[in-house]
């Protein structure tokens, strides 16, 4: 779940026995006993969402209540994730005050939204942010705002707290803990040693020759676009390591592990370009040896206890009173003087209208196509091309710290080689607290192989099958590293996202009617991560501050070619 380069095969013999007898433990154990943990789902309402669908809950025709309250404000955004809280931001410094964003779910931050389990606070998405790179000018500026940055003798310094502290990140491998999540040379087989070792050497100056020249910048619209981009961009990441005769199953599985991580979705739906982009666009592939010897300050991540509910909240603390949760947006229709918005308010079971000069749609682009009365055909466009991998995100509520296996220390970061799942993060990992003990471990699963008929089939489970199901599968997921986790469980909170993020599948990153969406527009600007083609802070927060200053009538921030 971080992006150091570090320094793999298949799962040994040991590894894959390890998991089987775990998992033959929690069968057992659902056999002749209930689990020990309690749980559930938290942190979204799909009965909500699924109002976009349907018709207007309060009539058995589905034809629209009555408007219960007409409000005429100066802007309204739509959903408060880190795309419309920039907007927030971006339009209150221009001096639009009369700024409302209404939100469908109780909470501002969209994906960065945080938890809480036995007072301990852990994330529901969004976990960490690294240290931005000199192209980042929003995300600077935002924290040197909140005093998370500081400029000391011509450099940056980021405060200690939030520097994720060491060690970040440890990998399963070999019946033992190693530090880096790429596979170790010494770990593998030995038949495998020598052309793994001369594969990572071969990817990583592949990494540094698409590096150059400002080709893979973040936010992603200071990129400098080229045609060998978008070469890279029609071709399946997975292809293109074929092709370049880049097979060392330890390799492909450390690269498949990355997509995942970062896009939803593997090596064999994300384009070359992601592939690459994941590396080049931060500080390259590296192995282990490299990553020791390089500066501390570079590959430094930014994370709190709660996650990017930190940033999130900190966004959301001006809006006061202008931020209104439980607001299902169902219509949005442009006129020629003024943008109409009707909401469903979940609290008070009324239709609401909202009358705006300018509405900033910061939702997934296949929601901001709904409710548009008559979408942009590039809306439609972009809605055909964007598809977006679901998520599952379990909160594991622990009593007592996990008994530990030879090798590396616990660290923030734990990934098991050759899982399915991508580890947990340990919400207590930044405490000072000088002894191990009760913990929330943050467990992900991304869901977004296959084509739309396998999306629509995890989309279905998610919604049908039963938390201790998923529970159990997230639990045997990480079992091989810690046999006693089951057993130490107390509770799971599980938050399930059916179309969390955008995937950058072979052609999205060169769509033109991505482009066309984030230019400035009439009077409905659109802003969300799905307009850079994958998800991270940085590109969602970009889009919300382009937008909002373009609501706000200032001049357009530059995105580039394509
Ligand atoms: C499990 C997971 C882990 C992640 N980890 C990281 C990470 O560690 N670091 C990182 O940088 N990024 C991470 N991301 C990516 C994350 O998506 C972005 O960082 C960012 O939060 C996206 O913000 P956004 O505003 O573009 O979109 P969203 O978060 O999708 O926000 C859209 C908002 O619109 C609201 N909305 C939708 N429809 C309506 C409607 N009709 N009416 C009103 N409101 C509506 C939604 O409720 C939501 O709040 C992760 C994502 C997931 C799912």
């Amino acid at each position: 779940m971080t992006r150091s380069r570090g320094e793999g095969s298949g799962p040994t013999r040991r590894d894959v026995l390890a998991a089987s007898l775990a998992f033959g433990a929690l069968a057992a154990c659902s056999r002749d006993e209930a689990p020990r943990y309690e749980g559930g789902w938290v942190g979204a309402s799909a009965e909500r969402g699924h109002l976009l669908r349907g018709g207007w809950p309060a009539t058995k025709s589905g034809s629209a209540p009555e408007i219960a309250v007409t409000r005429r404000v100066g802007a309204v955004i739509v959903g408060a994730g880190i795309a419309g809280l920039g907007a927030a931001r971006a339009l209150r410094g221009a001096g639009v005050d009369d700024c409302h964003v209404l939100e469908l779910e109780d909470t501002a931050g969209g994906n960065s939204r945080g938890h809480a389990m036995a007072g301990m606070r852990c994330p529901l998405g969004a976990h960490y942010l690294p240290v931005p790179g000199p192209t980042a000018t929003e995300v600077i500026e935002l924290l040197d705002e909140l005093g998370v940055r500081r400029r000391v003798n011509g450099g940056a310094v980021y405060d200690e707290r939030m520097l994720c502290h060491s060690p970040q990140e440890r990998l399963f491998i070999d019946g033992g803990w190693r530090d880096g999540l790429l596979p170790p040379i010494e770990a593998l087989p030995a038949a495998e040693r020598a052309t793994t070792l001369a594969q990572y050497r071969a990817f990583s100056a592949a990494v540094a020759a698409a590096g150059d020249d400002g080709a893979f910048e973040i936010p992603t619209a200071r990129s400098r676009w080229s045609v060998a981009l978008a070469a890279l961009d029609r071709v399946p990441f997975a292809a293109w390591l074929d092709a370049h005769g880049l097979v060392a199953p330890a390799l492909r599985w450390y690269l498949d592990y990355c997509c995942r991580d970062d896009y939803g979705a593997g090596s064999a739906e994300v384009s070359a370009w992601a592939g690459l982009h994941y590396f080049a666009s931060r500080h390259g592939f590296r192995l282990q040896d490299d990553v020791r010897s390089a500066d501390a300050g570079e590959g430094g991540v930014l994370t709190w206890p709660e996650g990017n509910a930190w940033l999130a909240e900190r966004l959301a603390a001006p809006l006061g009173d202008r931020l209104h949760p439980g607001r299902v947006v169902r219509a949005v229709d442009e006129g020629r003087d003024d943008v109409t918005v009707d909401a469903w308010n979940a609290t008070t079971g009324q239709r609401e209208r909202w009358i705006a000069g300018r509405v900033v749609l910061a939702t997934p682009l296949f929601i901001a196509a709904r409710l548009l009365a008559a979408p942009p055909e590039a809306l439609r466009e972009a809605t055909r091309v964007v598809r977006h991998a679901p998520w599952l995100v379990a909160n594991l509520q622990l009593d007592a710290a996990l008994d530990d296996r030879p090798g590396a220390a616990p660290s923030w970061d734990n990934v098991v080689y050759g899982s399915a799942g991508l580890g947990y993060v340990d919400a207590m990992h930044q405490s000072t607290r000088p002894f191990a003990g009760a913990t929330v471990l943050t467990a992900y699963l991304a869901l977004g192989a296959g084509g739309e008929a396998a999306l629509a089939e995890q989309r279905r489970r998610l919604l049908g099958d039963d938390w201790r199901a998923w529970a159990g599968r997230v639990i045997a997921d990480i079992a091989p590293a810690h046999p006693d986790l089951a057993a130490k469980v107390r509770r799971v909170d599980l938050m399930r996202y059916g179309h969390a993020m955008s995937i950058p599948a072979p052609g999205v990153r060169s769509s033109a009617a991505l482009h066309e969406l984030a230019a400035p527009q009439r009077r409905v600007h659109f802003a969300h991560a799905d307009l850079s083609a994958y998800s991270v802070f940085e590109e969602a927060f970009f889009h919300g501050m382009r937008a909002g200053r373009a609501a706000a009538g200032q001049r357009a921030i530059d995105i580039g070619g394509r």
